[in-house]
């Protein structure tokens, strides 16, 4: 009978939800099983607004040739059995199975491999493990590469591409608050105030027009334009009273640097207006992942995917991952998968034979690089 790899079923195990600091649990985990294991590989870890990470190297400073991306933390589980994993068809199912604890592990075995046969080539690799990206990766990755100065040339960041596909372009975010001012007084006498919450929606109603008459509406079949929800908006507490303040958050999605340029220039028209006692503020902005297909070690992994009969086609996405950290230092970008579930649902799984074959085409792409 097949059973689940030990490492990988510590991994699926860790409740590592962002409840009480629990996101963290596999950070400890990778960090014993390499110092079980390993002796000669460097050893980093950090800790971020309580976000824990770990650097494991076969180099002793952070510029590397290559890195290994991935993240332990999972979002809410609150089906039976999510944090107990099991095998059913030749499946992993367990929460993280598919996102992403199943090609961390393949990534720790193949960087295992790599370490054990170094004598070859002195490519610096390293394995980034982080527990945010659930949350936007800012004390995980981000950190590592803006605060500790990681820098690569190549990033594997296998959180995307699901079903052997890789991934062309995943858009950037930026995420805005605006806040309106108006003038309180009774709801009985409305004309002694000025309503802040109409006001708000006013101009962002106005916003959304130009939004949709410049980009389109984005559908199921065509979605590789960029997108704009209204998140929250928020004023008043009761019936008889006008609101005096109001707010919003509009989640941005875009899929160039020029599209965001462009949707800046807009939000500043729209929600920096003095005379309307509205501004605006960024509370998170990410690039979009540009990948160049055809950069050599991008070239690389379709034709070692290819020898093993497993066609890679090319997919863009609308969601972020950590790659997007390595874009702006120009890294080439590979992110793929290989046959698994779709993320985020009850009842995650991965095909463990298909992880294997992931596994050792890692190894085998390690050593053409
Ligand atoms: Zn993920």
């Amino acid at each position: 009978m097949i059973q689940i790899p030990y490492l990988l079923q510590k991994l699926l195990a860790a409740e590592t939800v962002h409840i009480d600091g629990k996101q963290n649990q596999a950070i400890e985990i990778i960090h014993e099983y390499f110092k079980l294991n390993h002796e000669n590989v460097f050893i980093t870890r950090t800790q971020n607004n309580s976000i824990q990470s770990i650097i494991i190297s076969n180099h002793d400073n952070h510029s590397y040739d290559l890195v290994l991306v991935g993240h332990v933390d999972v979002v809410d589980a609150s089906y039976p059995n999510a944090f107990e994993p099991f095998i059913k068809d030749g499946k992993v199912y367990a929460r993280g199975a598919s996102d992403m604890k199943g090609t961390v592990w393949a990534m720790i075995k193949a960087f295992e491999q790599r370490i054990n046969n170094q004598s070859d080539s002195n490519l610096k690799v390293a394995l980034l493990i982080s527990s945010d990206e659930e949350i936007g990766g800012m004390n995980g990755i981000g950190y590592l590469v803006n605060n500790i100065g990681v820098k690569a040339k190549v990033a594997f960041v296998p959180d995307g591409g699901d079903n052997w596909k890789l991934v062309t372009g995943e858009k950037g975010t930026l995420h805005i608050n605006i806040d309106s001012k108006g003038l309180a007084s009774h709801g009985s006498r409305p004309w002694l105030g000025e309503h802040a919450g109409e006001k708000l929606i006013n101009q962002i109603m106005k916003f959304q027009t130009w939004f949709k008459d410049r980009y389109g509406v984005a559908t199921l079949q065509d979605n590789w334009i960029p997108t704009a929800n209204i998140g929250s908006i928020n004023f008043g507490q009761s019936a008889n009273k006008v609101p005096e303040l109001a707010s919003a958050k509009i989640d941005l999605r875009f899929t160039s640097s020029n599209q965001l340029e462009d949707i800046k220039l807009k939000l500043n028209e729209f929600f920096n207006v003095p005379e309307l006692d509205l501004s605006f503020s960024e509370i998170a902005l990410g690039s979009p992942t540009e990948v160049d297909t055809s950069a050599i070690s991008v070239q690389k992994w379709i034709d070692v995917c290819k020898e093993a009969n497993r066609e890679l086609t090319t997919q863009t996405t609308s969601g972020a991952s950590d790659a997007r950290w390595f874009t702006d230092m120009g890294a080439d970008i590979v992110i793929s998968k290989p046959t698994c579930s779709a993320i985020h649902i009850d009842d995650e799984w991965i095909d463990l034979e298909e992880l294997n074959l992931f596994k050792s085409l890692i190894t085998k792409w390690i050593n053409t690089l």
